[in-house]
């Protein structure tokens, strides 16, 4: 249930509304920020409440949600979300380029990848610390050194970083180093991690469950938005389908359709979507196409080399290349390739 006040309401209005909604036994939100001032009731509702609640002086009109997520419906929020990563809008006019290896592996190859796609147009470093292997016998990151490698090149090339926290345990010490915390794929649904990710008000990427739907991969956003962290970006990194020539297969519908249901932005990643470097381009542009707020795609100085997703990451070369297609395909849109805005960090 959704109460959306009177655009003319006072303070202690909105304050009387969400205390009848507490006295209920129910949760109230009341977002901050401009525009229409709106309080969610999270919980399961009772016959009566929805009058009672329309009738309390400075109360527009209530709506039911028929949706089980509320806090990430667009009928909760209905212009879009922008998230700032440190410098970097998602969201808004820019599409952002996120870009990096896979994992990192050392000094030497972050910094060159770093460099290469900050000249190319990338606005934020991606590089895994935490690595999730499907074998227990590949590399699995190096942990807390490859947090603060990452955090150093961050620095040192003016990135902010984004790297994925795998167990709750780790979420404060990953949060020191990284502008924005990532929960991949496999631990979309691990809800103890959403929890404690959410308690934290750093920006979140959220990747979606291999096997799960658009409903369950908004409901894991609202794991994040109930605990009080708003700063969500969605990214779609392709789903398992009966098809097995690529890796996964990009859901694109997925794109239009949470802009349709979602205020939250939603970006693409070609990369862990198909497997395939040379398949990596052709989808990255087709997000685009489709709507996508930004994109993340793996980069390597040697994929041959790369100790994780070799065969899926691009050379330098075939990243510049990407961003020059990219570049057009964004003012066909009427966006543009995102650039930092003035920078926070120091
Ligand atoms: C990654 O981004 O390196 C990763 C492991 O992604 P996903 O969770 O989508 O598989
Ligand atoms: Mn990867």
């Amino acid at each position: 249930m959704i109460v959306i006040m009177r655009i003319d309401c006072s303070q202690d209005e909105i304050s009387r509304v969400a205390n009848r909604i507490e006295d209920a036994g129910l949760k109230a939100y009341v977002p901050n920020g401009g525009g229409r001032i709106v309080v969610a009731v999270v919980g399961q509702s009772f016959p009566g409440l929805r009058d009672a609640l329309e009738s309390l002086p400075g109360v527009e009109q209530v709506i039911l949600v028929s949706k089980p997520y509320k806090l990430a419906s667009r009928e909760f929020h209905p212009q879009d979300t922008i998230v700032d990563v440190d410098d970097v809008a998602v969201g808004g006019e820019g599409i952002v380029v996120i870009a990096g290896p896979c994992a990192v592996e050392g000094e030497e190859q972050l910094l060159a990848t770093a460099q290469a796609v900050k000249a190319a147009g990338a606005t934020v470093l991606r590089g895994g610390a935490y690595k999730p292997r499907t074998s227990p016998y590949e590399f699995r990151g190096l942990g807390e050194a490859g947090l603060r490698l990452l955090a150093q090149v961050g620095e040192e090339t003016q990135m902010p970083v984004v790297t994925e926290v795998m167990a709750p345990e780790d979420v404060d010490l990953v949060a020191q180093y990284a502008d924005m915390l990532q929960i991949g794929s496999r631990n979309m649904q691990n809800y103890v991690l959403l929890d404690e990710v959410g308690r934290t008000r750093k920006p979140v990427l959220l990747k979606r469950g291999m096997a799960c739907n658009v409903q369950e991969w908004l409901l894991a956003a609202e794991y994040l938005l109930v605990q009080g962290n708003d700063r969500v970006i969605l990214c779609e990194r392709g789903i398992r389908t009966f098809e097995n020539y690529a890796r996964n297969t990009m859901d694109i519908n997925a794109i239009p359709i949470v802009h349709r249901l979602s205020h939250l932005p939603i970006i693409a990643d070609p990369s862990h979507a198909t497997g395939k470097w040379y398949l990596v381009p052709p989808l990255a542009l087709a997000a685009v196409a489709a709507g996508a707020d930004g994109l993340l795609v793996e980069v390597h100085p040697d994929p041959d080399l790369a100790l994780a997703d070799g065969p899926q990451s691009l050379t330098f070369e075939n990243f510049r290349l990407l961003m020059s297609q990219l570049r057009p395909l964004a003012e066909a849109r009427n966006r543009k390739i995102a650039i930092p805005r003035a920078r926070v960090k120091p």
